[in-house]
């Protein structure tokens, strides 16, 4: 029987859409299955920023890739370039030079020409002000590598895909969870079967439907003891099936499988994503005060990097400490530092005081110790002046852990308190793929009509992740999953 698509592509978040789109330029019939409905379209991509790393010259060669209407701050603006070697020795450093340079390099020399091929696509660039920019002497200035973001952010991002999936003639079916590939005797990939049965044949698959992070006993498997209790970032779909079925036809495991981006979340928040408020509830302010456990103890050094190179590791700390929680403290000189839509919308828990010992009655914390706590902790001040925009060196001198940037004396009431607990957002461990986003099997050899791209695909991060890598991978490698799908289906007999 022939083959009714070319191409099916198992996942509707942002890689999956890549692949789409990347094999329908092609020429490919592609279909994409998405387990969710359709009031929970876009996967994990859906709850982004819509942060997206890339390396580029600094504002003039970016130009061309943001919206036009987004550009009257420009004459205004401060950007450095950020180059591939840049963006590169970033992924090495945060990744405790374990992430795989093969993939890592495709990753870094694409991102920018993925960027120009996603615009021509039709989605739409801005520079992120809200988010990677403080004011500093009436200019905006950029910090952290990061720059870029889809307009609308993540909700925009996947209306935007859906948008061109659409006029380009990608169909779509929703409520379609998949639960096993169909093979043929000699392991070839002939298509995909669904939890009802059906059956859907196709010369290629390009599997782009997550990690494992919402499936508690896998995170608690693989993760650790305590990461069942985690609060899931995103999408309560992303439950490891496109990794499991993988598997289960020969594909190697690959990457940090007890690792994951988990970050300070907060500790009010449902058990999974909320889809209205989304990325509002990460609390990354905490470079411009500090986070103690529930003992009154700080725990990390909060200003040991920007907020991008430290928030996807902290979240595992905290899970550390007792209870799981800890609480982020601010005092009345950092609030204008804070982002608004992190700390000041809706839904926000927190608690507020006139002085740190009411503070802490409010927390349920040791008076004493917070007490004790922030007066040594003003008191190790040195260096500086304070610069939100550079390692500005304010640092603290003779306490553990070190503060060792933007350390900031906690003197001006009132005083906010965040209670926050570990937000999971992706894990690190998956399939190994080669440059083609092919599956390799455990011998290293292509699994015939398999591809995968996105949270699925091991290797890139260990440890930590540099803010905004993750729809850029999925992109990188999303593109090249569908152009390599679909050069095998145009390959294979109709
Ligand atoms: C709150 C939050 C904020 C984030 N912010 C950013 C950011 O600003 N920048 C950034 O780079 N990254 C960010 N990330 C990380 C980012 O979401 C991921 O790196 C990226 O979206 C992964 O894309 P994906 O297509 O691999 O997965 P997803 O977008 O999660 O898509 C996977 C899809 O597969 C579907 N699926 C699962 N199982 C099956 C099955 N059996 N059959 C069919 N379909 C299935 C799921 O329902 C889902 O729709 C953020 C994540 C979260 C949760």
């Amino acid at each position: 029987m022939a083959a009714p698509w070319d191409v099916i592509v198992v996942g509707g978040g942002n890689a999956g859409f890549c692949a789409a789109h990347s094999a329908r330029q092609e020429g490919a019939q592609v279909l994409v299955l998405e387990k969710a409905p359709r009031q929970w379209a876009g996967g994990n991509s859906y709850f982004t920023a819509g942060a997206m790393r890339t390396s580029h010259g600094g504002l003039a060669d970016l130009k061309d890739l943001l919206d036009p209407s987004a550009q009257d701050r420009f004459p205004l603006t401060d950007l450095d370039p950020y180059t591939d070697d840049d963006f590169l020795d970033d992924l090495v450093r945060v990744t405790r030079g374990r992430t795989d340079t093969d993939l890592a390099r495709i990753l870094v020399g694409e991102s920018r020409a993925t960027m120009d091929w996603l615009r021509d696509l039709s989605l739409r660039f801005e520079l992120m002000y809200h988010r990677q920019a403080y004011e500093v002497d009436g200019r905006h200035r950029f910090w952290g590598g990061l720059a870029v973001g889809v307009v609308g952010g993540g909700k925009g991002m996947i209306e935007q895909h859906l948008a061109a999936a659409e006029r380009a003639g990608v169909h779509v079916r929703f409520d379609a969870p998949v639960t096993r590939l169909a093979t043929a005797p000699d392991g070839t990939v002939q298509g995909v079967v669904l939890v009802d049965g059906e059956v859907l044949e196709s010369r290629a698959v390009v599997l782009a439907a997550g990690g494992f992070e919402a499936n508690p006993q896998m995170r608690a498997a693989h993760l650790g003891p305590g990461w069942d209790l985690a609060l899931v970032r995103g999408t309560p779909y992303n439950t490891g099936d496109g990794i499991r079925l993988a598997l289960d036809a020969g594909a190697q495991p690959y990457g940090h499988w007890s690792g994951c981006h988990a970050v300070a979340w907060d500790s009010g928040a449902h058990p999974t994503g909320d889809r209205e408020l989304t990325n509002q509830l990460t609390r990354g302010g905490y470079p411009f005060g500090i986070m103690v456990n529930t003992d009154g103890h700080r725990f990390v050094d909060e200003g040991a990097d920007f907020r991008n190179y430290t928030y996807a590791k902290y979240g595992a700390e905290i899970l550390r400490q007792p209870g799981g929680t800890a609480v982020q403290i601010f005092d009345a000189k950092a609030a204008r530092l804070l982002r608004p839509e992190e700390y000041a919308s809706k839904n926000v828990t927190s608690v507020a005081s006139g002085c740190m010992r009411g503070l802490a009655r409010e927390l349920g914390i040791d008076e004493d110790q917070l007490a004790s706590t922030v007066e040594e902790f003003n008191a190790s001040i040195t260096g500086g002046p304070f610069d939100p925009t550079v390692k500005d060196g304010s640092r603290t001198e003779g306490i553990t852990p070190p503060k060792s940037n933007w350390a900031q004396p906690l003197e001006t009431p009132p005083y906010t308190a965040y209670p926050v607990t570990c937000g999971i957002t992706f894990t690190f461990g998956g399939l190994r793929v080669d440059a083609d986003a092919r599956v390799l099997d455990t011998r290293g050899l292509p699994v015939p009509g398999l591809h995968a791209a996105g949270e699925l695909v091991g290797g890139l991060f260990y440890f930590n992740y540099p803010g905004g890598s993750g729809l850029t991978a999925g992109s990188v490698f999303g593109r090249r999953a569908g152009h390599s799908a679909a050069a095998l289906a145009a390959g294979r007999a109709r």
